[in-house]
């Protein structure tokens, strides 16, 4: 299983949820504690617990699981994953907490977008995690690992339940799925090449486009990705991401009154990436990156989707 040390005591875990290089968990070790942030889904948990085992770090070493959020490539193990470390903390957003100690509404809510098929299959199970070991995480809350802080940031657009982490250490935000997916099978002479993750059912362009304002006032290095690991992150690639979820809600009012919405969307998407991903000078063959993106555009395509139809209610109150 290929970790990736990244400095700063940071390792990339590969979750291997759905195919290698796609969703990371992150270790972060300082001062001899250990903090998980994301976990991959219930079936990445023994991924997370053999980096532990590499790394002989005890068990009960580990202080805290962090989460970004709670869809389930990112918060789907950490029910499993706690039953393991005996010391350690949830930390997730108010608006997640409750979902995760009941986590029926969520499981029906994953099961009618992906189908019970894919749950079973990609997900795995979702254990309940016990109240009395989650803490709420808010906007400003430092948690202390060892000796660096880690800064909650309120970071809604994706999702209203999502949080960024800032480690002043790695002048780097931990950042879920906020500051996009970029792949690095797509990287070329031109860097990174980045899109949004408009997941159901809460995708907030406007709102989005504040949020990475709000975060590069904390002038970072670098993101850590989940989809996928680590970049450099500056003004130059946050606009590139800003454009792109402009774009894509643009491609989706485009497409409002289409018979196919959903499918029309998802070509539309496709074919504005590819055209993207060729201005970039991405070496990658055609085959290849459509068989990589057409794995995210259905689910962003559904999330736009579910985005028209509530500008619509709103528009029609
Ligand atoms: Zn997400």
């Amino acid at each position: 299983m290929p970790n990736k040390n990244l400095g700063f005591g940071i390792t990339c875990i590969d979750t291997e949820h759905i195919r290698k290089d796609m969703v990371a968990a992150y270790l972060i070790e300082d001062s001899g504690e250990v903090a998980f942030v994301d976990t991959g889904s219930h079936l990445s948990v023994p991924n997370l617990l053999d980096t532990l085992d590499q790394k002989n770090i005890a068990y009960s070493d580990v202080k805290y699981i962090i989460l970004t959020h709670i869809h389930l490539d990112h918060a789907g193990g950490a029910g499993q994953l706690l039953k393991s470390l005996p010391n350690a903390t949830v930390y997730v957003h108010e608006r997640g907490a409750r979902h995760l100690v009941n986590p029926k509404k969520l499981r029906e809510g994953v099961i009618g977008v992906y189908g019970e098929l894919f749950f079973k299959q990609f997900l795995g199970d979702l254990i309940p995690i016990p109240e009395d070991r989650i803490t709420i995480a808010s906007d400003g809350d430092e948690i202390k690992l060892g000796t660096r802080s880690l800064k909650i940031i309120d970071t809604p657009g994706h999702a209203r339940h999502h949080v960024c982490i800032w480690d002043e250490k790695s002048k780097g935000i931990f950042s879920g799925d906020t500051l996009g997916v970029s792949y690095r099978e797509f990287d070329s002479i031109n860097g990174e090449f980045i899109f949004p993750p408009t997941t159901p059912v809460q995708f907030e362009p406007v709102v989005w486009n504040e949020t990475i304002d709000n975060l590069l006032i904390l002038n970072p290095d670098r993101a850590y990705l989940t989809h996928y690991c680590m970049i450099p992150f500056n003004g130059h690639i946050a606009n590139k991401l800003k454009d792109e979820i402009n774009n894509f809600a643009s491609i989706a009012i485009k497409l409002a009154d289409s018979k196919n919405r959903h499918k029309d969307i998802t070509l539309a998407l496709l074919d504005h990436l590819l055209d993207a991903a060729n201005k970039h000078k991405v070496t990658l063959d055609k085959g290849a990156q459509s068989k990589l993106f057409k794995g995210d555009l259905g689910v962003c395509a559904r999330g736009l989707g579910v985005w028209l139809d509530q500008q619509e209610s709103l528009t029609n109150k």
